[in-house]
């Protein structure tokens, strides 16, 4: 089966549905009874350790990543420190992006630092960065490809080549391309990861994270972990993101189109300074991103002319984009990572990186574009005036 018709179709099986139903129910039960004492262990026992919508829905991320197995968690740092718990321990080194999602590195530097995982980051634009800090200790190499805010590409097969001649695991968060326009398993990566809060919800009514796998050992230690942790997603937020699955390529091509008339409209602006998309013939990384991509996603960013000031008057200014953190849903969002979502991030680390105090971070929704491109050109008449 192709993309779309395993969006739909994986987790949706009538079989053994009573009824006939072409959605799978959802089942709120967290216990399961049994007709024998012989049957106790058989199918499913608490819906902490297996749960028949989260299954299905597993089934299906499992699906869109062309991987063997899937597994559901409450949230995408959820997720990440099940990976990070299930396969590491204290004196294990971890080399990851120097770019990377702010609530990553806070999981990585406040919490996993006490636990004794070592970090080094590097700019991993450059796959040679990443063999130059291997270490006798490196367990793990850390990618978001294309990361946020500023859409640097990592070439995960490079990487993964680096990586795996000392059987370090390579995991990449595909949060940003989703798994329509990339898929990392198929590059090399050994464990894919996302903010199923993005792309794959795409409504902005459900926080959820997902893992993806091919290899036998590493799928059944995180399963493990799954249970003994226990950071599960819902019944109901698995079956919110099982719907919204069933339309994400729709959405995808349209984010697409839509950030792709943004990108070209903002190029051209004369109150614009640089303008980050990796479907722009002027990104640094087009061909990189032609060749690992299958599509360029709804995720851009650009500089004003000017400085903060000019930022807040811009984004105060519009009305149909919300004035908000997160990304990846239907409506379009716009925020200052300088002040919102990276402002963790001291203000020399972020220069460092690229972030600078004029930047705009645009998660392009799926509305009509010409509405989209009048309520920014509102934005651009707020700093004239
Ligand atoms: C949002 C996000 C996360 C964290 O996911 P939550 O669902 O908010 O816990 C991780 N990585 C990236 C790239 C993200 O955008």
């Amino acid at each position: 089966m192709r993309f779309s018709t395993k969006a739909i179709h994986v987790g949706e099986e009538p079989e053994g549905m009573q009824h006939g139903d072409v959605v799978s129910p959802i089942h709120l039960s967290t216990t399961f009874a049994k007709r024998s004492i012989e049957e106790v262990e058989e199918g499913y026992v608490y819906s902490r350790t297996g749960n028949p919508t989260r299954d299905a829905l597993e089934r299906k991320l499992a699906a869109l990543e062309n991987a063997e197995y899937g597994l559901a968690f409450s949230s995408g740092l959820a997720a990440e420190s099940t990976i990070l718990l299930a396969l590491l321990k204290k004196g294990d080194h971890i080399i990851a992006f120097d770019d990377l999602y702010g609530g990553t590195k806070r999981l990585f530097n406040q919490v996993m630092e006490r636990f004794g995982i070592e970090f080094t980051y590097v700019d991993a634009r450059e796959p040679e960065n990443v063999r130059n800090a291997i270490r006798e200790n490196t367990r793990m190499v850390w990618l978001e490809t294309p990361t946020n805010p500023l859409l640097k590409l990592a070439d995960i097969r490079a990487v993964a080549e680096i990586a795996h001649e000392r059987d370090i695991i390579v995991v990449v968060d595909n949060t940003f391309a989703s798994p329509y326009f990339q898929n990392p398993l198929d590059l090399g990566a050994d464990i894919v990861l996302h903010s199923v809060t993005k792309y794959l919800g795409g409504h902005s009514d459900v926080v959820g994270g997902a893992v993806m796998v091919n290899d036998d050992e590493i799928y059944e230690r995180l399963k493990f972990h799954q249970n003994a942790v226990g950071a599960i997603l819902s019944p109901f937020d698995s079956w919110l993101v099982m719907r919204g699955i069933k339309t994400l390529a729709v959405r995808m091509e349209r984010h697409e189109r839509n950030a792709m008339r943004i990108a070209r409209y903002l190029e051209e602006h004369p109150l614009v300074e640089r303008v980050y998309y990796p479907g722009l013939p002027s990104h640094p990384q087009h061909e990189l991103a032609k060749r690992q991509m299958k599509g360029f996603g709804g995720m851009l960013s650009f500089e004003l002319k000017g400085g903060l000031e000019e930022a807040i008057k811009f984004v105060e200014s519009l009305e149909i984009f919300a004035l908000a953190e997160s990304l990846g849903g239907v409506e379009s969002l716009i925020e200052l990572p300088a002040i919102m979502t990276h402002a963790s991030v001291p203000k020399d680390e972020r220069e460092k990186v690229g972030i600078r105090d004029s930047l705009i971070r645009v998660s392009v929704g799926i509305e009509d574009v010409e509405d989209l491109i009048e309520d920014l050109e509102k934005g651009f008449e707020a700093v004239r005036a």
